[in-house]
């Protein structure tokens, strides 16, 4: 049994881990980026997902803010 809560803890830090590594989702045929929960991303088609740890790094990197979710 505890071994089994350790499992679930751990698949839950590396779950919010993912999250965080990832707040910004920018599309590389569009040159925008969203927040990852936009709706935009679950649409956007995988091979254009670049993502981004910061807004700033979004920026720098030549993208601009979605309209829909405003990052
Ligand atoms: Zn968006």
């Amino acid at each position: 049994m505890k071994k089994f809560l350790a499992l679930v803890i751990a698949a839950v830090v590396l779950m919010t881990a993912q999250v965080l590594a990832s707040n910004y989702v920018g599309n590389a045929n569009s040159k925008k980026f969203h927040y990852a929960d936009c709706s935009a991303v679950t649409k956007m088609n995988p091979s254009n997902r670049v993502e981004f740890n910061s807004r700033d790094e979004a920026i720098n990197a030549g993208y601009i803010p979605c309209k829909k979710c405003s990052p």
